[in-house]
This record gives structure tokens, sequence and C-alpha cells, in this order.
């Protein structure tokens, strides 16, 4: 089968003839409906070394944002139809500690023994005809098109994690969130922000269609550059904004949501461009929040899905074929998609 290799690092991915896989015991063999190019694709392929900090080694199928139809079962797996649509949920821990136990595998506490982790992440992933995966990772779609919700398995679960966890301080009126990168994950961030919650939702790219698709989702944007905190500032009466979340994660972006925010404000870093950020008492609001989060939990998979099912969650898809897979990592690395790229098979 045709599939979209990462075979070393800091070169591009290859398209080329691969084994189709056999499911394993416990794991389901699935068609491959859609697969979507995440921008940590890139950051392996053309970034990492030997000793990145996520112990990834090539070569493997990319591809971990995935959705298809059960072609065939594994032993010892019932219950599930072939023929059926289904989501991927990434992530692939132990399945016995207790982070797997609460199915948030990114934290499994067992991930220094594991071979790979998650399906496209050392693992085969879905950039190719057929991908196999564990049972448990599957989330139904029901009659939801798999090609369109292929996105929902990363670029909406992980700003929903991100989100669920800072609810607590968008809660009451006169709420504000800063929402800083707006490409496949950030366009999304909007959309759940504006569904969970009754906060303003204030948003910034480099790219002015980027941010005209988010005004389009009910955001109010700035432009990046001189003076751009004290617009945020001023949008939100001069108090800032409650949760900020940097889907870049470069010095300068983390850097203007940490000026942005106001006090007891929640500051989540999710885009891994790697900057850094000054962090002591008289260079924070009080009270203020730093963390990071990565991907999310089954669980919330499943509420992403019924979210996207009732309308709330509706990601820009520009599809592509297979062969055509690397053309969109080169359109996603310089920035002239218009959606989430899906290699569709
Ligand atoms: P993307 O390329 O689709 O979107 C990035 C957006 O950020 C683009 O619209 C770009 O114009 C904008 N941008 C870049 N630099 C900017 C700057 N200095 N100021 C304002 N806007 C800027 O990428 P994506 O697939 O949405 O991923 C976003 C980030 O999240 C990446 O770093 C990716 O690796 C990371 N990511 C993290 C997790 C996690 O679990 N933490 C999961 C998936 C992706
Ligand atoms: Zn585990």
């Amino acid at each position: 089968m045709r599939a979209v290799v990462f075979e070393k690092f800091q070169s591009a991915p290859v398209v080329t003839e691969v084994d189709r896989p056999v499911p394993g015991p416990g794991e389901v063999l699935l068609k491959v409906a859609g697969s979507g190019a995440c921008h940590s694709d890139v950051s392996i392929y053309a970034d990492f070394t030997a000793d990145n900090p996520a112990g990834i080694r090539p070569p493997f199928v990319l591809g971990h944002e995935v959705s298809g139809w059960v072609e065939e079962l594994g032993e010892g797996v019932a219950g599930v139809e072939v023929g059926s649509a289904h989501l991927v949920y990434g992530p692939i821990g132990c399945g016995r500690c207790r982070a797997c136990s609460r199915g948030q595998d990114t934290y499994c506490e067992n991930v220094a023994s594991m071979d790979y982790l998650a399906t496209g992440i050392g693992r085969d992933g879905g950039m190719a005809e057929y991908v196999t995966v564990p049972v448990r990772n599957l989330v139904p779609l029901g009659d939801a098109d798999p090609v369109a919700a292929a996105p929902l398995s990363d670029a909406a679960l992980t700003p929903y994690h991100a989100i669920k966890l800072a609810l607590p301080h968008l809660a009451g009126g006169g709420r504000f969130a800063l929402v800083i990168g707006l490409g496949g994950l950030g366009q999304i961030a909007v959309q759940i922000l504006t569904a969970l919650t009754g906060a303003t939702v204030i948003a910034t790219d480099m790219k002015p269609e980027a941010m005209e698709r988010a005004a389009a989702a009910g955001a109010v944007t700035v432009p990046g550059g001189e003076g751009q905190v004290e617009a945020i500032r001023e949008i939100t009466g001069g108090q800032g904004v409650d949760a900020a979340f940097d889907f870049v994660g470069a010095g300068p972006t983390i850097r203007t949501a940490q000026a942005s925010m106001a006090r007891q404000g929640r500051l989540t870093v999710v885009g891994i461009a790697g900057g850094t950020a000054e962090w002591s008492f008289f260079a924070n609001p009080y009270e203020a929040t730093l963390t990071n989060t990565y991907w999310g939990t089954v669980e919330e998979l499943h509420e992403v899905v019924a979210m996207y099912r009732a309308g709330q969650i509706r990601p820009d898809v520009e599809r592509f074929s297979l062969d055509d897979a690397l053309e969109a990592y080169r359109r996603l690395e310089e920035g002239t998609l218009t959606g989430r790229a899906v290699v569709v098979p």
C-alpha cells in the first residue's frame, strides 16, 4: 500500500510503498478515511534530532490525526462492526497505570518502556491506505462524515483539553480569553471557547485571513506588532485576559500572552516552538498560572465528537490525495493552507 514515511531526522518524509499492516490481538485494521497534517509532524521531521526529548525514532508512517472504517478485526476483538466509521484516539500508553486508567495515555507512567508514543508518533500512523490501532483507541463517529472529522483527533482534542482545564477561569460574566496562532488548532479553539463559555474571545495571528476566519467564528481580532498588548488590555477594560492559549509557543507569543493576562489568569502553552519566558514574582500578575498541555484524554475525544455532531465544532478541511501529501506538508510549512490539510487515500 502507499504510505507517507518519516525515514530520517531533518529531512522531508517520502511517499512510498509499504506492506499493508496486519492487526494484532486486541487491534483492528482500519481503512483510512482521512489523516490530518499537524504542525507537530513538521517539528518531528524537520527540527527533531536523535536525542529529542520525546524519544522518537524513525522510520514510521506519519499521521496521528486519523479516521477510518473498520476493515478487519484482530484476535480477541468483538463487538465492533466491520464497515463502521471511527476516529482514532492517537496516544497509546501501557493501559494499566493510573494515567492510562483514567483514559489519559498521554501521561502514561510507563512511557519510558513503550516503543512509541502514539499512532503516527513512533508507531505507524494513518497517512496510508490502512492503519492498525488498539480497539480501545476507537471512538465511534456514527453517521458523521469521517473525512471532515479527522482533525477532531488532534486539532480539536488538544484545544478542548486545554480549554476544559481553564473553564473555572472563564465561568461568570465579563470574562476574556486570548487565542494566539489561528491555524489548525487555534481556529477550532475559537469555536470551542465560543460554544463552552460566555467569554469574549480575542484572537490573533500574523495572517489577516486567519483572523478573518476567527472573526467569522465570533472572535474579536487584534493584529500583532506594536501596541498589541495595550490593544488586548483595552478590550478587557484594562484588567487583562482570564485565560490565554498560545498555539505557537515562541518566545514573543508567550511574552505577549503573559503581558496580556489578568491577575489570577491562566496561560496555557500548547505550541511547541520552544520559546521561553521569564517567570518571577515581579514579572507576573498576582496568582497567575503558567502551564502546558499535551493532547487530551479518550473520554474528551468522545465529548469532542458530541460537539462536532451538535454543529459546535466545524473543522475547515482542505483535502489532498496521498500522492500529494508532501504538498500538504509544504503548504503547512509555508503557512498557505486555508484549513486543516487532510490526506484522503
Ligand atoms: P498551524 O501551522 O496550522 O498553525 C499555526 C498558526 O500560528 C498559523 O496560523 C501561523 O500563522 C500562526 N503563527 C505562527 N507564528 C506566529 C506568531 N509569532 N504570532 C502569531 N501567530 C503566529 O499549526 P497547528 O497544527 O495548529 O499547531 C500549532 C502548534 O501546536 C504547533 O506548535 C504544534 O506542534 C503544536 N501542537 C501541540 C500539541 C500538544 O499536545 N501540545 C498538539 C498538536 C499540535
Ligand atoms: Zn500507562
